[in-house]
């Protein structure tokens, strides 16, 4: 007999998967002919059916959409059968009304965009709060300099007095408890500026790590595209006013999609991975690496000529290449793992978006040429070379 392949099947098993349900998974009408039903309900028989119904849904959802069952989108699923995520589940319908399958990658893709959003939420918030302490701070310190200019005004004029020797006594005295107000009101000057201080510190280092965490990509560890932009516009405008060459390539992993499809998603991710440590290699502070998106990567040469880039970059190409990768889950081999490349010379190109789509062509032409290998912009790709 062949399994049972339709949509209740599939999440009967992956119920029983989850360790919710087996093959005898009570349905309502079963439920209705339990006999604990006629005594009063406990909490446990008001919570299983809706704990049930709330999992059959988390169930259908990954089945419906064709999904993998995995930690995340397992998460997501939740988020949106649940109604903790409304925006979200709003997405999915209308991009399922409109026809269009709900993927791994459309998924990753939406959730970056919203934790994009949610660090420039968190920067924004610190921001504001890092301004509110220095306001404070500034006060505290008005305060004091408006404290000490009063008190050096009142003892300047004491002082004056001092000299009239007929009024000493009393103004000695007067001193004495003018004295003893400012070192009260200096202490309580003081214990503010401390914590102001302390506060400034502790929002400066948080500030420092919310900057670090929305510029990385959280699976490589590499900057992400936003934290690349921002470098390619600060290099781009450094390397210009030094009269340096600037470089800029753009990576793909080739066939990227069979590796995920025959090993899985998590298996790719670790391939994902390794091309980024191997590309990391060739960094250094004028050579940046950075993962652009899916299984993109951007680098940017400073100093260096289209040529000296393309050596560099082969290098890891080769290096790559010439690794025998093994799915450390199931042992078997990932096949090679090659990546293409295009390299563009960012100032022969009017604007850096020109020089972007510039290399963005240069790769395309090293994909059309087999994969494997570099391209520079302007330059015959390989396949082309050997066939002239
Ligand atoms: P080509 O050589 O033409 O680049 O083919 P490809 O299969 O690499 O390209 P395609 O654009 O068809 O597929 C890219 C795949 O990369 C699809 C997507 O699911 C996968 N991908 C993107 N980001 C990630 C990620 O973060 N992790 C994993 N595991 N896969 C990802
Ligand atoms: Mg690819
Ligand atoms: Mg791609």
């Amino acid at each position: 007999m062949t399994p049972d392949s339709s949509p209740r099947g599939s999440r009967s098993r992956l119920l029983k998967w989850l360790g919710i349900a087996g093959d005898d998974e009570p349905t309502d009408d079963i439920a209705a002919a339990d006999p604990s039903l006629f005594r009063d309900p406990t909490a446990r028989d008001i919570w299983l059916p809706a704990k049930r119904r709330l999992l059959g849904k988390v169930a259908d959802f990954l089945i419906d959409h064709d999904l993998e069952v995995m930690p995340w989108t397992m998460e997501i699923a939740y988020d949106c059968v649940s109604g903790a995520k409304p925006k979200l589940a709003q997405m999915i319908l209308e991009r399922t009304e409109a026809g269009q399958a709900i993927t791994i990658n459309w998924l990753e893709k939406v959730m970056r965009e919203e934790k994009g959003d949610s660090s420039a939420e968190l920067l924004a918030a610190l921001m504001s709060r890092l301004e509110g302490t220095l306001e404070e701070f500034s006060n505290a310190t008005t305060n004091a300099r408006s404290a000490t200019t009063e008190y050096g005004a009142a003892l300047q004029q004491h002082v004056d007095e001092l000299e009239q020797v007929g009024r000493a006594g009393a103004v000695i005295s007067e001193l004495a408890a003018l004295a003893k107000a400012m070192m009260q009101r200096t202490r309580e000057i003081e214990q503010n500026l401390t914590q102001s201080e302390r506060r400034a510190m502790e929002l400066q280092s948080s500030l420092e790590e919310a900057r670090r965490v929305a510029d990385e990509d959280h699976l490589t560890g590499l900057p992400n595209r936003r934290a690349f932009e921002t470098l390619f516009e600060r290099e781009y405008v450094s390397a210009r006013a030094a009269g340096e060459p600037l470089c800029i390539a753009f990576c793909d992993i080739d066939n990227f999609k069979r590796i995920n499809d025959s090993h899985g998603h998590a298996a790719g991710d670790r391939v994902l991975k390794v091309v980024a440590d191997t590309l990391s290699q060739i960094s250094d502070a004028r050579c940046h690496v950075a993962r652009h998106g899916g299984e993109e990567f951007a680098v940017l040469f400073r100093a260096l000529t289209p040529q000296k880039a393309w050596d560099r970059l082969d290098q890891a190409r080769q290096s790559i290449a010439d690794r025998r990768l093994v799915n450390r889950a199931t042992d078997m081999p990932f096949g090679r793992v090659t990546f293409s490349g295009g390299i563009a010379d960012v100032f022969a190109y009017g604007t850096r978006s020109d020089a972007l789509r510039a290399a963005d062509d240069a790769l395309y032409a090293a994909k059309q040429s087999g994969r494997n290998c570099i391209v520079v912009a302007g330059d015959t790709p390989p396949s082309l070379r050997d066939a002239a």
